[in-house]
């Protein structure tokens, strides 16, 4: 199979020229300019910029909570993910209690195997950690699983206690494995819920405001304490708040090898979602909440100064009709996660390259490389280079969108974005070389996406 994409304004974390690509096999194998090839499919992409394809290192695609499970599956969240620009996601393989991490690896291969619509890996979630478990370590860091995720909220749940997150950091950084943690106090953040459902504050409102910052910061500072003690490196998913990003800014000043995402409702969308009339404030039920102006602003310099590396999208979808009403009568009963994983590009593009805070060049870092570099994909993804995988997308910078449930193809039934228009759209993607959206409509099969095993973390 060959593809030539001629004319495009290439654009990569540090490059910014014109020329064109020809992609053989799935594997970029020229860049110039005048490149001829009348075998190959030639997609003309004057006049746009051609960025490489997205990586999004955070979804839960077909993921169970409690009694339910996120809406999107990795067809049909793996293809809207496709149409917004993003040819690889890391997922996560839940352990469940009393279950192997190689069991939690197993089920999720058999989810994604056949049905995924672009390139996928996972990260494993350990919720239990005796020595047998992490024994399995170094077999899952062979096959490709080369980070792990633990929660420090969600009691009686998921979460780890210190001494469980101290050993696994060890188990994983032993054989080049990355940390991954959600940072939130989970003992008292459970205390704070429980006492506001007894006062009957039962409002989506109060799980904003029974999560405050402060209780994210201090579990950034122990949660790199403990990694500078285990001399590990740790990534923070989903940093929200001002305070939090002080102490990953301190731990970075330290020198220490500590990164962080955010995802783009921390960075467009604030807490005066959750005064929406009825239980309309349950859309934005999410984890941390979403927080006042000042944090937004706040992460926004994170980013800018790169002490925040990758937006996410921490896509965890619930329809509101029969999943979010789950809550209806206690939001601690709301299942936990909002929509995302179409729209990450055009509404960082948007608010960050068209409002003025970040260049085109840390757009694409954000997107795209810093995730691959992170996590173990690059070169083969991440950027446009001779031998990278032919993942390109084909992006009109000027377009306008306007965002809504009514055209979205996620899986889900409303928006948190709804109304909003966007400038700048995803027109043409490239998945090694095939084309999978073209003039802004999925043309690929479900299948398309190969499962890459992931290298061992190196900084
Ligand atoms: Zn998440």
């Amino acid at each position: 199979m060959r593809t030539l994409v001629t004319n495009g304004h290439i654009i990569t974390a540090v490059d910014d020229y014109y020329a064109d690509i020809r992609i053989i096999d799935g594997i970029i194998t020229d860049i110039g300019r005048g490149l001829n090839d009348p075998e190959a499919e030639v997609i003309d992409a004057a006049g746009r910029l051609v960025l490489p394809g997205g990586v999004d290192p955070h979804t839960h695609l077909e993921n169970p909570s409690g009694s339910t499970m996120t809406s999107d599956t990795f067809l049909t969240g793996s293809r809207a993910a496709a149409v917004g620009g993003t040819t690889t996601l890391i997922d996560f393989a839940k352990q469940n209690k009393g279950e192997t991490l190689h069991a939690a690896y197993d089920t999720w291969q058999d989810k994604a195997r056949h049905r995924t619509c672009i390139d996928y890996g996972f990260h494993i979630i350990v919720v239990e950690a005796d020595e047998a478990r992490l024994e399995e370590v170094p077999d899952l860091i062979a096959a490709g699983v080369t980070s792990v995720k633990m929660y420090m909220a969600y009691r009686g749940r998921m979460m780890v206690d210190d001494g469980t997150l101290f050993r696994t950091m060890l188990a994983f950084k032993a054989h080049g494995g990355l940390v991954a943690l959600h940072a939130e106090n989970g003992d008292v953040i459970d205390v704070l819920v429980r006492q506001a459902v007894a006062a009957g504050k039962i409002s989506p409102k109060y799980h904003a405001m029974t999560r405050p910052p402060i209780l994210e910061a201090e579990a950034v500072h122990r949660a790199i304490c403990i990694a500078e003690v285990a001399e590990s490196p740790v990534y923070f998913v989903h940093l929200s708040s001002r305070q939090a990003l002080e102490e990953l800014q301190r731990g970075r000043d330290r020198g220490l090898p500590v990164f962080a995402e955010t995802c783009p409702h921390y960075l467009v969308l604030d807490e005066s979602r959750y005064e929406a009339p009825g239980f309309e404030g349950a859309k934005y039920v999410l984890t941390p909440p979403l927080r006042s102006v000042e944090h937004q602003e706040a992460l926004w310099r994170g980013v800018r100064a790169g002490d925040i590396a990758v937006i996410s999208t921490d896509h965890c979808p619930f329809c509101f009709a029969g999943q979010k009403t789950l809550g209806q009568d206690d939001f601690s009963k709301i299942p936990n996660g909002g929509p995302g994983i179409e729209h990450r590009l055009a509404l960082i593009y948007n608010a960050g390259v068209h409002g003025g805070r970040i260049s085109p060049h840390q757009f694409v870092d954000l997107i795209a490389t810093q995730p691959a570099k992170i996590f173990g994909l690059f070169p083969r993804k991440g950027t446009l280079a001779v031998g990278s995988d032919g993942d390109l997308v084909i992006f009109d910078p000027d377009r306008p969108c306007t965002i809504s449930a009514s055209t979205h193809v996620m899986n889900v039934d409303y928006s948190m974005y709804e109304g909003m228009d966007v400038r700048g759209s995803v027109d043409e993607v490239l998945l090694r070389g095939k084309p999978i959206v073209r003039a802004r409509s999925y043309v690929g099969q479900p299948g398309d996406g190969q499962y890459i095993p992931r290298q061992r973390f190196r900084m």
